[in-house]
């Protein structure tokens, strides 16, 4: 345990007067050293599993069918390549997983599908429902 400490301090004192020779050696004009920086960014942005932005009237609202809409299950807009418009003649007003408008701005929600839905949008998970 404390080796493995004490080489972690050692690899970090290497890595400061690494940079510090650098950064020195590049004001002379010289060269050499055996320093090698090694650098792993990792930049693993977790896309949020987010409500998509929605009022919270919407969150677990459910759907025409009465799907029970789940915040942290929900397909983005860009996965099911959603559009805010109706495709041949299907729109997501008339699709069961539509939550209707509930305060009069005149965009639902989805159980599905993150994000505002637009009544007479369409996305490739339309399932017209029959109710
Ligand atoms: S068409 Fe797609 S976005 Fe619209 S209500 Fe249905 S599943 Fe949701």
């Amino acid at each position: 345990m404390s080796d493995k400490l004490a080489e972690t301090e050692r690899r970090r004192l290497l890595a400061l007067v690494g940079s510090g020779l650098a950064t020195g050696l590049a004001g002379c004009g010289g060269g050499g050293g055996g320093a090698t920086a090694t650098s792993t960014a990792t930049a693993t942005a977790t896309p949020t599993a987010s409500d998509g932005g929605v009022p919270a009237a919407y969150e677990t609202a459910t759907s025409l069918d009465g799907t029970q809409r789940d915040p942290d299950a929900l397909s983005s807009k860009d996965a099911v390549n959603y559009q805010a418009e109706p495709s041949d003649g299907q729109q997501c007003s008339d699709c069961r997983f539509y939550i209707e408008d509930k305060n009069g701005d005149g965009m639902g929600a989805c159980a599905i599908v993150a994000g505002t839905i637009d009544p007479e949008g369409y996305c490739v998970s339309y399932a017209e429902y029959q109710g």
